[in-house]
Parts: structure tokens; sequence; C-alpha cells
């Protein structure tokens, strides 16, 4: 039996957070999949069956524990790899398991709840979801087909300002085998992120291959950040060529180090990606940043828009 949970001390500066995780486990996946049709979201139905998650021949066990035991052993991970606490964006909306998992991590883990903006019951679920102790709201435009801009996502957007959410957006490429990278760019976010300029908008993956879009969005809006999170990968499929050290210079250049929240898209059927950790870290510091502007990427940022110190 891991040791019970202590609530989390406030971070201080030279600590890390993970500012951009993932949580998979048997439980949160059959609560998600009891409520679709059958036919529904095949992907997770096969790795429910199998026990296993992950790209054909890189499959990985997928967790069967309760909320409480997964949270104790969510922390052991991130603390193993010298991260203090971390973010998980969830994909999965309206997902007890989930909200039982951010009791059950006192602070050392929070979460982004799941929304369709375009539902109309999205603004009363976000509303319940920020009471239950979410950080804010991760949203999928790619992978879910719709556009931010669309009208029907403004009563959502009111709520989130109202209640001063803050809102992850994976725009670019995706794994996911359905995405529709129609809806990829995020310069769609433009009306959305000008009319509510008190929501902060966080880009994941620096744009996952539309760098370029999203460096112009956050020059025409000051309440878009992007985070570093992941393989990076995209960088393979961008021309001209380019590298990690540059693309954080672009970003660095362009908005400040105050906008930029290091990430490294862990899940949790393959180990913690100590590996991202320690790559991003020593471009870092080949950059030269000053101590205080590291700490700002690697920490200070995700305190000021998640609130994960309260
Ligand atoms: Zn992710």
């Amino acid at each position: 039996m891991p040791d019970p949970v202590q609530p989390a001390p406030p971070t201080v500066p030279g600590q890390v957070i993970d500012a951009h995780t993932h949580l998979f486990t048997r439980g949160l996946l059959e609560e998600m999949l009891a409520a679709m049709p059958p036919d529904a979201m095949k992907r997770w139905r096969d790795a429910l069956k199998s026990g296993k998650m992950g790209r054909p021949g890189r499959e990985q066990t997928l967790p069967d524990m309760t909320p409480q035991d997964t949270a104790a052993w969510y922390i052991d991970r991130i603390n193993e790899a010298g991260v203090a606490k971390a973010l998980v964006v969830s994909v999965m909306p309206d997902n007890q398991w989930t909200r039982d998992f951010i009791v059950a991590a006192k602070g050392h883990v929070q979460a982004l709840c799941n929304v369709d903006p375009r539902d109309p019951g999205s603004a009363a679920l976000l509303e319940r979801e920020m009471a239950a102790g979410f950080r804010g709201v991760k949203l999928l435009p790619v992978n879910r087909c719709f556009r931010l801009s669309d009208p029907a996502c403004r009563p959502f957007f009111e709520k989130a300002a109202e209640l001063e959410a803050p809102i992850i957006i994976h725009y670019g490429v995706t794994v996911d085998p359905t995405g529709d990278l129609r809806y990829a760019d995020p310069l769609d976010l433009s009306p959305v992120a000008r009319d509510f300029p008190s929501i902060q908008f966080v880009i994941a993956h620096f744009g996952a291959g539309w760098l370029g879009n999203t460096l112009r969005l956050a020059y025409q809006c000051k309440n878009v950040c992007v985070d570093t999170s992941g393989t990076n990968n995209w960088m393979d499929y961008h021309v001209p060529k380019l590298t990690l050290p540059e693309v954080f210079e672009r970003a660095l250049t362009a908005l400040g180090p105050e906008r930029v929240l290091f990430g490294t898209d862990s899940g949790t059927t393959a180990p913690y990606r100590t590996w991202i950790k320690f790559q991003q870290m020593r471009v870092l510091e080949e950059l030269g940043l000053s101590d205080g502007d590291r700490d700002l990427i690697a920490r200070g940022n995700a305190v000021r828009i998640f609130h994960m110190d309260e």
C-alpha cells in the first residue's frame, strides 16, 4: 500500500511543474464508454478489451487502480522524475473518475476538464467542473471537428470569462486518426481571443506544426501563450527544417518567457517522459536564459495561469 497522500505545499523557484500531462486508466475509460453508443470510440473500446493502449506495436499496459491509488502512484512517478506538480489535461468530458482523482491528488496533480463548447450545456458543465476543482478547460477542435469562432461557442466563452477559467487548446497535427486538419489552424481563435481578453489561452505543442500562425496570433492577442509539451515531432514535417532550440528561440522572442509553459505530454500507459524534460531543460540552459526566466517557463507561469499552488 502506498503512503497516504499529504496535501501539496506551494512550489518554490527551481522546482518544475509539468503543465501538460494525460491520464488514462481502466476505470476512467469504462465510465466514459458506458455513456457512449456501443459502436463509438472503437480505439478506446479496444484498449479496454486488451488492457493495453498506444500505437500499433508499441502498446503499453493500461493502469487498473482506484482513483486514490492512481493518485499516489502518479505523484510518486512525477516526483521520481524531478517534477513537483503536474496538470492533467482531460480528453473525456464529465468524468467522475477524474474528479475523484484530483481530490485524491491533494494539489500535487491538478486537471483541466474537457467540454464540447458547441454544446448548449457546456457553460453549465464548466461551472460544475470548476466548482469540483478543475483548473480550467482543454479543448480539442481538431479531434472533435469544431471551430471556436463558431457563434455556438459564445455562451461557453462568456462563462469561461466569468469564471476566469484558462483554456489549453490543441491545434495542429494529432496522433488521433480521426483528426481533421481543416480545424487545425490556430488563427481560428483570433476573434475569440480578441473578444475575451481576460481569458488565458495556451496553444499546446507550440501549435503542433502551425508555429508561424501561433506566433502571429500571439502578436495580436497578448492573452495567448504556448506550451512546449510533447516530442514536438511535428518539426519532422516542417518546411523549412527547424530544430527544437530554434523553436524555443522563436517562441521566446515573440512571446517572452512569461508566455511559454513547460510540459511533457506524458500519459499513463508509458513511462513518464523524463527524456523530454531533460531535452527541454537543456535547451533552456543553452539559450542562456536567466534563472528567473527559466523558472517562469518551468514553473511560475503554470502557478500564475492554472493556480497550481492554491
Ligand atoms: Zn496532450
